[in-house]
């Protein structure tokens, strides 16, 4: 009818729009469908009025900036065709939020997006600063934006760290309350920590397990090993046993 007629050809226009904007130019040909489709709800929903540049573009997700209302936003894009998507699978086993998801792609892509959200609701419960979740779209997470008018907020690892006693132990208390609220991060590293306000933020909970993961263990050794190894190269006396002992003894 009219009206689907009307709704079908504003789809197209915000689609030409968005394919031919600067800053889709280079991902255009891996947005699928789909994704125009999530975006473009999210546009109608009122989540997103407008998109800015990216601020990064991984192996398995690009991040945006976007403007909503008067502020700006994180817009979080995972590509649903990405080579690595056999790996995120893997990340969904023995998670009692998701089980029986299959291995159909796109429903573990879309899995894994509500996981990263309710994961960053989790850890942000339990007292560690992580961006806010604001709307979840098949592949799309928008989150709040670390950063200012002049650029993201810088990774651990790009910056000169002032003071590496007291951040380790931000850290490390970061670690111990998300172990706390039944979370391993799993890719945890100085490149997963970023500045913002003047205080430390965890970033990138996609990945992020819950305990009952068969290698949640695992990870958890890993991510010490990581943020132990990383401090006592800015100077600070640890080590990834004394880290490990310390999130799980506590
Ligand atoms: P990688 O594979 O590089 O770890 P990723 O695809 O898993 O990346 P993230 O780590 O979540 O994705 O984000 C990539 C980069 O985008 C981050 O290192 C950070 O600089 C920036 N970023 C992510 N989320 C936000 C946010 N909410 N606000 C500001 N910058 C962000
Ligand atoms: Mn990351």
């Amino acid at each position: 009818d009219r009206i689907a007629r009307k709704r079908d050809r504003e789809f197209s226009e915000f689609r030409k729009r968005i394919k031919d904007a600067d800053q889709f130019k280079v991902e255009a040909s891996v947005f699928d469908d789909a994704t125009y489709g999530a975006l473009y709800k999210l546009v109608q929903d009122g989540h997103i009025d407008a998109f800015g540049g990216p601020i990064s573009t991984g192996k398995e997700a690009n991040v945006y900036t976007a403007l909503s209302g008067d502020h700006e936003v994180a817009v979080k894009v995972y590509r649903i065709n990405a080579s690595d998507f056999t790996d995120m699978r893997g990340y969904l086993d023995g998670d009692p939020r998701f089980e029986g998801i299959g291995s159909d792609k796109k429903k573990v892509v879309t899995a894994w997006v509500r996981k990263e959200s309710s994961n960053l609701k989790r850890a942000r419960k339990a007292g560690v600063r992580t961006p806010e979740p604001i709307a979840v779209e098949r592949n799309v997470l928008v989150m709040e934006y670390l950063g200012t008018d002049e650029g993201r907020a810088k990774r651990l690892s790009e910056v000169h760290i002032e003071n590496p006693d007291t951040a380790y132990e931000v850290v490390q208390e970061y670690l111990r309350r998300l172990y706390d609220a039944g979370l391993v991060h799993g890719d945890l590293s100085e490149y997963n920590v970023v500045f913002h306000e003047g205080q430390l933020y965890i970033i990138d909970l996609g990945q992020a397990v819950t305990v009952h993961h068969p290698n949640a263990e695992e990870f958890l050794e890993r991510d010490c090993r990581n943020v132990a190894n990383f401090f006592a190269r800015q100077g600070v006396e640890t080590t990834p046993e004394e880290l490990l002992a310390y999130v799980r003894e506590h």
